[in-house]
């Protein structure tokens, strides 16, 4: 018989692997929901391991939701280079400066008035509640609809908001049965479901069933479903944008702009950058239009960089300029250590790393 209810045996038996196997994580058991938002935050689609030295620099720098909310934006910028999604760091300082001045500093335990923070959704505003501060509210993530679908097997796609409600339900059954069980409780079972996500009921490759707590009570075990289990549709695929990349040094400095504030990668710096892949002379003629005379001109390496709905595909060209030349209004030349301290998006690295611009 396929079973249709999230037990209390099998939630006891994941809470207790959880407590004994956890991972040791700077933002687990310190009691302070600002670790639990951020860490959340910072790890919508990346893994554990490319956010830690992150998120540990990132809350040395800016050790509340005080200082979050005063920090210059640039700083903000810099301190979440290399995670990409910067509208995150953008919502959690929006966020951050609400909090200070609605909820004295203190992020609310309530789903619903989180969900009215930016950057705040069903799954964050359900993982604070329920980790930071034991409440009753399931947070599906990625992880946690996998193991469900498997446990349940649940064959419909993952991706449709039906198919999370579904495991939402399973979720709130189980605290509708059991309305005694204790905040450490709810904390350890809700991040039970996710470090069993995250370390044995794997996404890619085969899930590591034989070490499994769960591994009795699993349906998608016991009929051989794990391949197909869970199924998720296919993605658009990615708009491939050609670009040309500029490196224009000037002397010992580099040429770089400001984004505009609204859209991708809003108000981070870059190299100079233009639509399409074009040859040298074109690129010489388009500086000439712009009145800048190339004293020199060499190709660096293409690249690519890839976004969830587009891919950058880019031609890059290393371009000399005389110190001296009076350059565009919204260009700037910076010297190395001013570019090294800088917000530049990630999807600049193959050029940023022709000249060791990061900082190590
Ligand atoms: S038994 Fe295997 S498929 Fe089932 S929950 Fe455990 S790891 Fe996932």
């Amino acid at each position: 018989m396929t079973e249709t209810m999230l037990t209390i045996e099998m939630a006891n038996t994941l809470t207790d692997w959880y407590r004994k196997n956890k991972r040791d994580l700077p933002w687990r058991n310190t009691g302070n929901p600002y670790d639990v938002w951020l860490s959340e935050i910072m790890l919508q689609q990346t893994r554990v391991e490319a956010i830690l030295p992150r998120f540990i620099a990132f809350r040395r720098a800016l050790p509340d939701i005080a200082a979050l909310a005063a920090c210059p934006e640039d700083e903000l910028m810099k301190l979440w280079e290399g995670m990409g999604y910067y509208s995150r760091a953008r919502n959690l300082q929006k966020c951050a400066v609400l909090v200070r001045d609605r909820y004295q500093g203190t992020l609310p335990a309530d789903p619903l008035e989180l969900k009215k923070l930016p950057g705040i959704g069903d799954y964050t505003a359900g993982a604070v509640a329920a980790i930071a501060y034991g409440l009753p509210v399931p947070a599906v993530d990625g992880n946690v609809l996998r193991v469900m679908a498997r446990l349940f097997s649940i064959r419909e796609d993952i991706r449709q908001p039906e198919t999370r409600s579904r495991v939402s339900s399973l979720i709130a059954g189980l605290y509708e049965r059991h309305p005694d069980l204790s905040g450490s409780w709810i904390s350890d079972f809700t991040q039970g479901l996710m470090e069993l996500g995250a370390l044995v009921c794997i996404p890619n490759g085969a899930p590591l069933c034989t070490s499994c707590p769960l591994q009795l009570f699993c349906q998608a075990n016991k009929n051989h479903e794990t391949a197909v289990i869970p199924f998720r549709s296919k993605q658009k695929s990615r708009r491939v944008i050609p670009m040309t990349v500029l490196v224009i040094r000037a002397g010992d400095r580099f040429v770089i702009r400001r984004r505009p504030s609204d859209g991708l990668l809003a108000g981070l710096y870059e190299f100079i950058n233009l639509d399409g892949h074009l040859a040298p002379d074109e690129v010489i003629t388009e500086l000439e239009r712009q009145k800048i005379r190339v004293l020199h001109i060499r190709s660096l390496p293409s690249a690519k960089h890839i976004f969830t709905h587009r891919e950058w595909d880019m031609t890059g060209y290393e371009i000399m300029i005389d110190p001296e030349q009076t350059i565009p209004e919204n260009w700037q030349a910076v010297t190395e250590k001013e570019l090294k301290s800088l917000p530049v998006p990630s999807a600049f690295d193959a050029y940023m790393n022709c000249y060791d611009l990061r900082e190590s």
